[in-house]
């Protein structure tokens, strides 16, 4: 099964993916985390988005698709991927879709998280983010360890969490994303509205239930 995660930041997305992910057994693709580990390894990838990510901005569609190349080809993703975090713009929406259909495959379904943008606003300001597995924290600060995951990190702020840019990325979500909710409406799957807010298990059953589990 190939899922698309559409839904603003800090909507869960990153979170419920992984949840989703380890209990249907398929990778998740999260083109933000590609990008940051490329960003902190100093890639030429990393060099090429750096500056549009810290201002809460897009990278270009083509530098997605390039990633979104890779991932979708890999036998990892033979069984399924959960999509988190891509796809962002219609053209991505085509894109994926043709990239898909030369495997043979589709997107096979497409759950949207609901969530109000103050409540966003609150979650994203309190958030910190492990540098090594890149596991979100609430209410922990800065500069604290986290152990997850077997490796040893150290929990940062995002510099696309700052206020200015969290303010960005909405209207980034507004102007560019949000029209991919109707471009699926249009070609399909069916997008099945999922309410973001409960404790990660309540969030997880309603995903999971939509799928059918
Ligand atoms: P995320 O971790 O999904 O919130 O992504 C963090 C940042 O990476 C975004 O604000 C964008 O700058 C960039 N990014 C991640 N995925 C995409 C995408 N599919 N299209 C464009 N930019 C992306």
């Amino acid at each position: 099964m190939i899922i698309v995660l559409l839904g603003p930041p800090g909507a869960g997305k990153g979170t419920q993916g992984e949840r989703l992910a380890a209990r249907l057994d398929v990778p998740k693709i999260a083109t933000g985390d590609v990008l940051r580990a490329a960003v902190r390894d100093g890639t030429p990838l990393g060099l090429e988005a750096k500056a549009a990510m810290d201002r809460g901005d897009l990278v270009p569609d083509e530098v997605i698709m390039g990633i979104m190349k890779e991932a979708l080809a890999s036998p990892t993703a033979a069984k399924g991927a959960i999509l988190d975090g891509v796809v962002r713009t219609t053209p991505q929406a085509d894109g994926v879709a043709a990239m898909l259909s030369d495997l043979g495959r589709q997107v096979d379904a497409v759950l949207l998280f609901d969530i109000a943008e103050d409540e966003l606003v609150r979650r994203l300001s309190g958030r910190t983010t492990c540098d090594a597995c890149q596991r979100p924290f609430f209410g922990r600060q800065p500069g604290e360890s986290c152990e997850a995951d077997g490796k040893v990190g150290t929990l940062v702020r995002r510099k696309d969490d700052e206020p200015d840019a969290v303010r960005k990325r909405l209207q980034v979500y507004r102007d560019q994303t949000s029209p991919v909710i109707n471009w699926y409406e249009d070609h399909g799957p069916r997008v099945v509205r999922i309410d973001a807010i409960g404790s990660l298990e309540e969030v997880e059953a309603r995903a999971l239930h939509v799928l059918g589990y």
